[in-house]
């Protein structure tokens, strides 16, 4: 029985790390787990609850209050692109987590130690056993140092920005390349200059650029490098 690895995927907006992480879960049969999804579901609940953004401490009680869960899709809801179900205090908001201004509160909220705390400890607890892939910004730096694979998957600023516009048209949303290259751009500042846990590449991480590559194909090759791990490490 090979052993089941905890595989970090990192990496910024755009650089189709959800997708992918999915992709890989699934081909090794492991379990997937969005970490960014916990970070927009309390910032979600901090809009609702017109909590201010630089409220620390009211960040981190309504974080330690809250209580997040992750599903997987139906497979219908696979195949329309859908990763992961979430629920907000047994609330779905898998849909209303996406948006840009969702995004830009939870990249502000992420700054705060404090909240990153409550979250990473609970993605600690679901990632214990192994035969996960977990993907965010601090997976391989902080959530799982020890993580047995790590990747930083990366993409051309211009690629990130298109597929994320290509994810607003699916949705029907009108929005110009340069409003989401905005976007991305800010988001990515933030979280690449942040104090705590900045968004880094692991000295130990294997840098995947996947400008010129598909989802399957960048899949494909994660999959292989987990092949040789499980070998390796068992
Ligand atoms: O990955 P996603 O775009 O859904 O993440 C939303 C925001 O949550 C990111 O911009 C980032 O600020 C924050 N985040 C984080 N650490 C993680 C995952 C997400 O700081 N592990």
């Amino acid at each position: 029985m090979p052993l089941r690895l905890t595989i970090a995927i990192d990496g910024p907006a755009g650089s189709g790390k959800s997708t992918v992480a999915r992709r890989v879960a699934a081909m090794l049969g492991y379990v997937y787990l969005d970490s960014g999804a916990m970070y927009r579901a309390v910032a979600l609940k901090a809009l609702e609850r017109k909590v201010p953004l630089e409220n620390e401490d009211q960040l981190e009680i309504l974080a330690r209050e809250t209580h997040i869960e992750l599903k997987p899709p139906a497979p219908e809801q696979e195949a329309a692109g859908m990763t992961n179900r979430v629920f907000l205090d047994g609330r779905e908001v898998t849909r209303e987590i996406r948006t840009d201004e969702v995004a830009q509160a939870a990249s502000r909220l992420a700054t705060i130690g404090s909240v990153r705390h409550v979250l990473v400890a609970e993605q600690q607890k679901a990632g214990a056993g192994g035969g996960i892939v977990m993907e965010g910004r601090d997976i391989g730096t902080v959530v799982f140092p020890n993580a047995e694979l790590k990747i930083f998957l990366e993409a051309s600023a211009v690629t990130r920005a298109q597929r994320r516009w290509m994810e607003h048209q699916e949705k029907g949303e009108k929005v110009t390349v340069a409003k989401v290259m905005e976007e991305v751009r800010e988001r990515d500042k933030r979280d690449r200059e942040r104090k705590v846990s900045p968004l880094v590449r692991a000295k130990d991480a294997v840098l995947v650029d996947n400008t010129a590559m598909g989802i399957e194909e960048t899949a494909r090759l994660i999959v292989l490098l987990a092949r040789e791990r499980e070998k390796t490490s068992a």
